[in-house]
């Protein structure tokens, strides 16, 4: 079955709102004909609510970077999900491995934002990915099905088929080192396999498996041709509307 790829800009903890709202005015011209990939952009929490006004009537969707799972409460630093979809944010990334390794996110929380997240009508897009360590064991197979199975417990397989998951090798994130073609593919259809065996076929037919990691203009066509690969979280290539434009539209 056909999957519509998804390309996700992760822009971290980079622009302003005044800077966003004006990269995603950039970015609106050179993408507006393009309606073979859902487009995603991910600013930093304060540059939400401005982008989402900025890109409206456009085929750009707005994502958040993290969600808390409670609605409201003494959670000092938290956003919650409907304070997310007030603003008309649709995606929320999740797990990203800078979260995991820098703010000591584990699986478990990783599973509980999705939950909130997709219970408020968030699509997560959930990030899993070996270290260069695990790789180099190679345990690399294990570990992120592991990471996939946390990620999606207690999700229903009609619901599962509906998220998006996101292969990110931690060693080529902002390293410059993309994983080979044939490495990102391997992954993708393991966790492909892995949400088959869980969750059913049809959940396995119907998620989307992005690849992240150094994803550049020069690396996304051959990228897509990958079967398992449904399209791609990109971090520095997302900042410059040239560079995004030239990737979503490949
Ligand atoms: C990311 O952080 O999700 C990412 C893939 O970054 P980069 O494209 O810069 O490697």
């Amino acid at each position: 079955m056909a999957r519509k790829p998804i390309i996700a800009g992760n822009w971290k903890m980079n622009n302003t709102i005044a800077a966003g709202v004006e990269l995603v005015k950039e970015l609106i011209p050179l993408v507006k004909d393009n309606d073979k990939v859902d487009i995603v952009v991910c600013p930093t929490s304060t540059a939400l609510a401005g982008v989402s006004e900025a890109k409206k009537g456009s085929n750009i969707h707005v994502g958040a970077q993290n969600v808390h799972w409670e609605k409201s409460g003494a959670f000092t630093g938290e956003i919650s999900a409907d304070m997310l979809t007030e603003i008309g944010v649709e995606y929320c990334v999740l797990g990203h491995s800078e979260r995991r390794d820098y703010f000591g996110e584990t699986d478990e929380g990783v599973n509980k934002r999705a939950r909130a997240a997709f219970a408020a009508g968030i699509t997560p897009i959930i990030c899993c990915g070996e270290s260069l360590e695990i790789r180099e064991k190679g345990a690399y197979l294990e570990k992120v099905a592991y990471q996939v199975k946390m990620a999606l417990d207690g999700f229903k397989p009609e619901e599962v088929e509906k998220l998006v998951i996101a292969y990110e090798p931690i060693w080529a994130i902002g390293t410059g080192k993309t994983a080979t073609f044939d490495q990102a593919e391997e992954v993708c259809k393991h966790i492909r396999e892995t949400v088959a065996a869980a969750y059913g076929q049809k959940a396995a037919d119907e998620i989307r498996i992005q690849y992240g990691g150094s994803v550049k203009p020069a690396t996304i066509k051959d990228l897509m041709q990958q079967p398992n690969v449904d399209g791609a979280l990109v971090g520095g290539a997302s900042l410059k509307a040239k560079d995004f434009s030239e990737i979503v539209n490949f």
